[in-house]
């Protein structure tokens, strides 16, 4: 069997950096074919000189002069800039595109990808939140996989391998909860970007870390959900579950539920994304059930962590209502990662977004790269205003 080729998109953060430590564990499985990053030229040179892809590109084209000359003298081809992201994704040399860049830049490239034939693992969950609708006609159109490597919707698919047309009942998305798990709005108020960085249970960029927190991320999942799995908002549920041991669940018509479970690790997802369907042998560390004598769960609590609501009305209303959210939410997200704004501030970002951007009911790629834009615009009018 020959090598599946991977190109990593994102190669230096959290999901690409554990994708590449999955490639050097199973070396006559896969190979790299393009790796990328925005800022990290340093770890980005690293990983080329490992792992000598055909192609590396650098987002921020102010680091192409270094990291050009630091592989002069491999046979890898340096592009710098987003815009090379677009044709690096249509090379014959790959196979399959994990997309592992976090937020709105994802959508573009995943869009040339797909219309290129290649399949997709896909742990950019905003391309879906964005542009749901049509990114799954387009992979329908050109016969492309999209596999998910988010740890919830590798669950999902996995519980669902097997079960041909079976009809999902519902499913059910576990949150560990993040870090303010039954902590009201007076406590929120005043937590610092130090206390909503800590998440109890898995270690990743700060944004998603920050999407955790405030259930966001959770929120954002509901929506990828319903585009990977064809489900409308009332199948999918939400529990907490803080231990995060089950990934998730899906409840079939005769009422039997079928969870996957593990210790959190998101080099699995990451492996089965890649290699679907075979699972490859791991030394990964086993769940001992001994070790953990109860499993909780929890309702979420939708009243303090807004997100998680706003994001289910984003899901009912369509159109271009879940593009406003992302928008508003990765201006919020960074905002509060500069100390500009509070905890709940990101919230009211977003709410008064939603009020404020026009509503597109069957939306073009064009209305949203639009949208996109003008929440942006608006969303940081908003936060130079309070600050
Ligand atoms: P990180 O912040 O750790 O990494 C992001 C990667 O994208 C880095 O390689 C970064 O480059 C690159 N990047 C940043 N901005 C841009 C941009 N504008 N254009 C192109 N590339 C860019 O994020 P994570 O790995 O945590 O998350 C990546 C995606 O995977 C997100 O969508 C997230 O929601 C999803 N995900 C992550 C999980 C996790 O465990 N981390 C779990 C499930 C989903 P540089 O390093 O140079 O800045
Ligand atoms: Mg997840």
């Amino acid at each position: 069997m020959s090598k599946k080729r991977i190109a990593i998109l994102g190669s230096t953060g959290s999901i690409g950096t554990q994708a590449l430590d999955v490639i050097e564990a199973y070396p006559e499985i896969f190979s790299v074919g393009v790796l990328t990053a925005q800022n990290n030229a340093d770890l980005l040179i690293e990983q080329a000189v490992k792992f000598l892809p055909k192609v590396v590109v650098i987002g921020n084209e102010s680091f192409y002069d270094k990291v050009s000359a630091a592989l002069s003298s491999f046979p890898i081809k340096v592009y710098g800039g987003n815009s090379a992201l677009v044709s690096v994704v249509e090379s014959d040399s790959i196979d399959i595109v994990l997309t592992a860049m976090v937020g709105y830049a994802g959508l573009l490239p995943t869009i040339h990808a797909i219309k290129a034939g290649k399949n997709i693992a896909l742990a950019n969950k905003e391309t879906l939140v964005v542009a749901g609708e049509l990114i799954t006609n387009l992979a329908k159109e050109n016969n492309v996989s999209i596999y998910p490597v988010d740890s919830e919707h590798s669950a999902i698919f996995q519980c669902l391998t097997g079960e041909g047309n079976n009809p999902i009942e519902k499913i059910i998305l576990t949150a560990s909860g993040g870090p303010f798990r039954g902590k009201e709005s007076s406590f929120l108020a005043s937590v610092t970007k130090q206390q909503a960085l800590k998440h109890p249970n898995w270690s990743m960029g700060a944004k998603i870390t920050i999407d955790s927190a405030t259930l966001m991320n959770k929120g954002l999942e509901v929506i990828e959900a319903k585009w990977l799995f064809d489900l409308s908002a009332s199948q999918i549920d939400v529990i907490v579950h803080p231990q995060s041991i089950i990934h998730s669940m899906v409840q079939f018509e005769d009422g039997s539920i079928k969870a996957q479970m593990g210790l959190p690790d998101m080099k699995l997802p990451i492996q089965y994304a890649l290699h679907y369907p075979y699972r490859l042998k791991s030394s990964f560390p086993r769940f001992d059930f001994a070790a953990y004598p109860s499993l909780t769960f929890e309702k979420p609590d939708l009243e303090t962590f807004r997100n998680l609501a706003i994001a289910y009305q984003a899901l009912e209303k369509r159109g271009n209502a879940a593009c406003i959210v992302n928008a508003a939410n990765e201006i919020a997200v960074e905002a509060f990662l500069q100390d500009r704004i509070g905890f709940l501030e990101i919230s009211d970002v977003i709410i008064e977004s939603i009020a404020k951007i026009g509503y597109v009911e069957n939306p073009t790629y064009l209305d949203y790269v639009n949208t996109n834009e003008a929440t942006r615009r608006f969303a940081l009018e908003m936060i130079q205003v309070k600050v």
